[in-house]
């Protein structure tokens, strides 16, 4: 990378929340190998971040790489409709194998917003063929789910400023954040708010979408398994469909392979991505039951009306095929259990430090939570400097390294996070 390469990319090229005017320092890297990124500069980095919950092996695995190069002489693309292939089929296999027994019918999309849109009208196509339109959905404050529409109307309103899009985004229910922690005691109050807009909306409400035990993006906040049993028994009473979006905590990362799996329940529509390929390329599947998907199939339009231009990608399906016989051994229950007492004794004395609100921790998942806003552009040079790769943002800190990050990795990211909440010149003065 040249100096104008960085100036191009200054001048022409989005990323992700980023002003085009005064855009925040960007890092190249050149590769990327196990738990390390090597930047164009020659320095390596750490990962902490598992380039956003997806890396879950690390980099350049030999066996996902050995899949998607096999795939690449066979076909890397070709459509879907009216046509199929194995490593759809294959993939589609294990999904249906490894995910609670009432999810039976997948639908391959490319991103995980795509695969929550996918959801949301699954449970509206559901609602018209049964002759009751239902258009709303309940949701939590603090939610993350997407940044296409649908997906952002149940994101939280005030983190994705839903005042941009009034008038244009639907308008939904929304509950207060859980407030009963998963390291704590259930508080039968919690749940008050949310049973009395359900009641109130029960023959409006077409489902209820839930990140099961961790708000990620919204606020990286873990609540009690209770809350999902509760939301279970209540949306079962009423008929009302239930939306798990596993997208960031699907495939072992809070310590079950998924995170319902800590209440024991299953959802009626279970929205995946992200750790899906490894982190490889972009796929995300939306699985549901065979009930749910009969119902839509008889209505009005006679099918599901969605069909992506990439719709089951075979370069994609068979990475990720890769990706689960990955974890199909196992290993990566002593892996996360590993990070998780790692990250509880390593992170947990900052408690004590005055900058510091919370420290939180789950499976392989992190979050140390300030008192004030942090400095992102100086924190992030500053974790540069310390060989670790760390994206914070607002007063969240937090790390969900690879599964096969070594302990000594490990100690890297976590003594950088220690010092950077120690250091007045990390935060927003
Ligand atoms: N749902 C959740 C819970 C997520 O964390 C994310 C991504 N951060 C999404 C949906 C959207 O996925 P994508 O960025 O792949 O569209």
């Amino acid at each position: 990378m040249t100096p104008d390469d960085l100036a191009f990319d200054q001048r022409h090229i989005w990323h992700p929340y980023t002003s085009m005017t005064s855009p925040l320092p960007v890092y190249p890297v050149a590769r990327a190998e196990g738990c390390e990124l090597f930047l164009a500069s020659g320095e390596r980095l750490v990962d902490g971040m598992s380039s956003w919950w997806a890396a879950i092996h690390g980099y350049n695995h030999p066996q996902l790489n050995a899949a998607m190069k096999s795939q690449i002489d066979a076909m890397s693309h070709v459509m879907f409709g009216g046509i199929t292939h194995a490593p759809a089929v294959s993939l589609c296999r294990k999904l249906v194998a490894m995910t609670p027994a009432p999810l039976e019918c997948v639908f391959l999309a490319d991103s995980g917003s795509v695969a929550v849109e996918v959801a949301m009208k699954m449970a509206l196509q559901y609602w018209q063929a049964k002759g009751e339109p239902r258009q709303r959905f309940l949701t939590f404050r603090h939610g993350y789910h997407g940044d296409t529409f649908g997906a952002m109307s149940v994101c939280d309103p005030d983190n994705s400023m839903h005042s941009l899009w009034q008038g244009y985004l639907p308008e939904n229910l929304f509950a207060p954040a859980p407030q009963s922690r998963m390291d704590g005691e259930w508080d039968e109050r919690d749940m008050v708010a949310f049973a009395r807009l359900m009641a109130a909306h029960r023959h409006e409400i077409a489902a209820v979408i839930v990140e099961p035990i961790v708000q990620g993006a919204g606020g990286m906040r873990m609540y009690h398994p209770e809350w999902l049993r509760r939301i279970r028994k209540m949306c079962d009473r009423e008929g009302i469909l239930l939306i798990a979006d596993e997208i960031a905590t699907g495939f072992g990362r809070t310590g079950r392979l998924f995170a319902c799996e800590h209440a024991g329940i299953a959802p009626d529509i279970l929205c995946l991505g992200k750790a899906l390929t490894g982190g490889t390329m972009t796929l995300s599947a939306t699985l549901t039951t065979r009930q749910v998907a009969d119902t839509i199939s008889h209505g009005e339009a006679g099918c599901f009306m969605h069909g992506p231009t990439f719709m089951g990608n075979p370069l994609a399906c068979a990475v990720a095929s890769a990706s689960l016989s990955l974890l199909e051994s196992g290993e990566w229950q002593q892996q996360v259990a590993g990070i998780e007492a790692q990250l509880r004794a390593e992170l947990s004395p900052v408690r004590a430090c005055e900058n510091v609100a919370d420290v939180r921790v789950l499976g392989a998942i992190g979050v140390v939570e300030t008192t004030r806003p942090v400095n992102m552009a100086a924190l992030q040079q500053f974790f540069v400097a310390q060989g670790v790769w760390i994206r914070p943002f607002g007063k969240l800190i937090y790390l969900m390294p690879p599964y096969i990050i070594q302990p000594d990795q490990l100690r890297r990211l976590t003594q950088a996070v220690k010092d950077a909440v120690r250091n007045e010149a990390m935060f927003i003065a």
